[in-house]
């Protein structure tokens, strides 16, 4: 197929390698070009703006950083939707804000395309992989075209309901994530204070009912002193506060998400360690 990518990021990059893997066409943008070139040289056709590579393809996916990001390459200038875009699958991997995801369908709509939003989770081993899990919001017969080219880079594609349906279920995710990184965070600052051998609780905390994949996968980094994104802390922050948006829209309250979000406001805001990996959390504790 001729695939469009834009924003080729830690996640973006390695979904890339897959799809060239899988024999697509592809036609890449990203603000930075520089992080394109491993993919030129392995066949990928670079554009100049997100405008050139709708010219190129006929499923462009997104994949930049934050909801403003998301923004500038679908509506501003040389975007997405600023172009032709009639019978071309326009579908949107970042985790962003589900009203954004909603009125970028509905202007894909009005000018003929068919959009999706499909936030992964699985982290940066899982694009790696090819084994992310896509949650999926749109129209289904959309969805059920594009499940071919999803198994090309997920182990797992799943549809939810209507436009924004995808950035809900990836919120509620992040809900989850809120808890098995405090909670894999808090775990390791007692143990030590305790005097355990921090690499023998982990192996047996995380082979019991403890068991999560923050713990499995950012738990030993934390012990090697590892601290590089993985899944940068800035980003977590940003997902947090639109979980945390949504659920006031929805009238419900989640104070332990919002504790959570207190810590990676410290983390990101007053620490300025945004650039880390979320398990980064743990220097609020420890030099
Ligand atoms: P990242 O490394 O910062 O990648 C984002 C890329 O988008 C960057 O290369 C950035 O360019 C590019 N970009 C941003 N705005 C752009 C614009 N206006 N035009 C063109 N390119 C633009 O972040 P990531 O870790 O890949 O994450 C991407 C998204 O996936 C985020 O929403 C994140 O929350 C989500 N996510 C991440 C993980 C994970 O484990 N990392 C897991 C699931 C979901 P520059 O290079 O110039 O900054």
């Amino acid at each position: 197929m001729k695939i469009g990518f834009i924003g080729t990021g830690v996640m973006g990059n390695a979904v890339c390698l897959n799809l060239l893997k899988a024999d697509h066409q592809l036609w890449v943008y990203n603000r930075t070009k520089a992080k394109t070139d491993n993919l030129v040289a392995k066949g990928a056709v670079w554009c100049a703006n997100p405008k050139e590579v709708v010219g190129h393809a006929d499923l462009i996916f997104t994949m930049v950083g934050f909801p403003s990001d998301v923004e500038q390459v679908y509506f501003k200038e040389n975007g997405i939707l600023t172009t032709g875009v009639k019978g071309k699958y326009l579908v949107d991997l970042t985790t962003s804000k589900p009203t954004l995801a909603q009125k970028i369908y509905d202007e894909g709509q009005k000018l003929g395309a068919k959009v999706l939003d499909a936030p992964v989770s699985g982290g940066d081993l899982g694009a790696k992989n090819g084994t992310l899990t896509i949650m999926v919001g749109g129209d289904e017969a959309t969805f059920n075209e594009l499940k071919p080219v999803f198994a090309d880079f997920g182990k797992l594609a799943q549809y939810f309901g209507p436009a924004g349906s995808g950035q809900n279920t990836k919120m509620a995710n992040q809900i989850m994530i809120a808890g098995t990184m405090t909670g894999m965070t808090e775990m390791l600052v007692y143990a030590q204070k305790a005097d355990l051998n921090l690499e023998a609780v982990l192996k047996t905390v995380g082979g019991g009912s403890a068991a999560n994949w923050s713990l499995s996968n950012y738990g030993p980094r934390i012990l090697k002193g590892d601290y590089t994104p993985g899944f940068f802390s800035k980003h977590f922050l940003k997902d947090l506060r639109i979980a945390l948006d949504t659920a006031k829209e929805m009238k419900v309250e989640l104070p332990a998400t919002t504790e959570a979000k207190k810590l990676y406001e410290i983390l990101v805001d007053e620490k300025k360690l945004g650039d880390l990996g979320t398990q980064g959390l743990i220097k609020l504790w420890w030099n």
